[in-house]
């Protein structure tokens, strides 16, 4: 199955549509053009990759920009034969005092929704609070998805820089809230910082799943918790690896968090800018990772389980994969 639980909209813009959008707002053409702009050519650090990513955010200054782009990426995905998109992002990024946080998200939402209902495969929206922003404007970001959940956004997650940010306490009211709405709540933790950052984003903030967790392997004892506690870790391979997280993709700790009973699941996180996206990372797992078919079942079950998903839509994913009638 292709469940795609780690997404960034930002990073799954079309070059193409890159160039129009760019065209109509007016925006300088980079040197090299957009494909260059956004591609990561070579592996860096987090604070680089999210600059890179950053390249993208002049695009994202018109509503009617945020909904193509959205749609986009679920008429991508689904031709790509995923089974579920869930894409995430950070809309205080994109608000101004033209653009409240509620229409930015609402854009987001409604292009996914119309390619949703056009290609009749599943997407939910996660909205992000970013690290670098201040606690009354996540508290905003959390208010205004809160108010749209059930209406397209079906998430709450902490993003942005790690290695500049590494404290979660300052957005523990944020996530209350979002909670209390009834979303679901995962977090980027472990990703630049240390295996501890990934239980106090479930302990601090109540996630029930962590982005990235590339570190929990480094620590034996949060490597135990992790399996204890259930914790799901979205892992991303191929961006471990451009943001510096792990010196390469064949040394990723996927293997050593499966042994150790670490329920996981997969994204892609930013495809457009690193050139892999989720059919290439199942690929990882198989042909670099040693992935066994018992353990991608595993991840396939624990993707359908762990995903932010209605019931109905759930029972519906549980019943292609046990039709094999899922991407493979
Ligand atoms: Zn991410």
């Amino acid at each position: 199955m292709l469940v795609d639980l780690h997404s960034h909209l930002e990073g799954r813009v079309r070059p193409e549509t890159a160039e129009d959008l760019a065209r109509a707002a007016g925006v300088a053409v980079p040197v090299g053009g957009w494909a260059a702009a956004l591609r990561l050519d070579a592996p860096t650090d987090l604070t680089g990759y999210l600059v890179k990513v950053a390249a993208s955010y002049p695009l994202f200054q018109r509503l009617d920009a945020i909904e193509r782009i959205a749609r986009e990426a679920v008429e991508d995905a689904a031709a790509a034969g995923f089974d579920y998109l869930e894409l995430r992002f950070g809309p205080a990024t994109h608000a101004d005092a033209e653009r409240t946080l509620a229409e930015v998200i609402r854009a987001a939402a409604a292009g996914m929704r119309t390619a949703s209902r056009a290609t009749g495969m599943p997407s939910g929206l996660v909205v992000a609070a970013l690290r670098h922003h201040d606690e009354e404007l996540n508290l905003a970001v959390a208010r205004a998805a809160a108010a749209l959940a059930g209406d397209g956004v079906v998430g709450f997650d902490l993003a942005g820089d790690e290695l500049l940010f590494p404290r979660v306490e300052p957005y523990r009211e944020a996530f209350r809230l979002a909670s209390a709405a009834g979303l679901g709540l995962t977090c980027h933790a472990a990703e630049a910082a240390g295996a501890s950052a990934a239980r106090e984003a479930v302990e601090l903030l109540g996630a029930t799943r962590i982005g990235h967790g590339a570190h929990i392997a480094d620590d034996p004892e949060t490597l135990a918790w992790a399996a204890d506690s259930g914790v799901v870790v979205e892992v991303c391979p191929t961006s471990n690896h451009y943001t510096g997280a792990i010196a390469a993709v064949s040394e990723h700790p996927a293997p050593v968090m499966c042994d150790a009973g670490v329920r996981l699941v997969l994204g892609d996180d930013n495809p457009v800018q690193t050139g892999a996206d989720l059919a290439h990372e199942r690929r990882v797992l198989t042909e670099v990772l040693g992935w066994t078919p018992d353990a991608l079942a595993a991840l396939d079950r624990d993707s359908i389980d762990a995903a932010f998903l209605t019931d109905g839509e759930r029972h519906e994913l549980l019943a292609r994969l046990a039709g094999g009638t899922g991407s493979p």
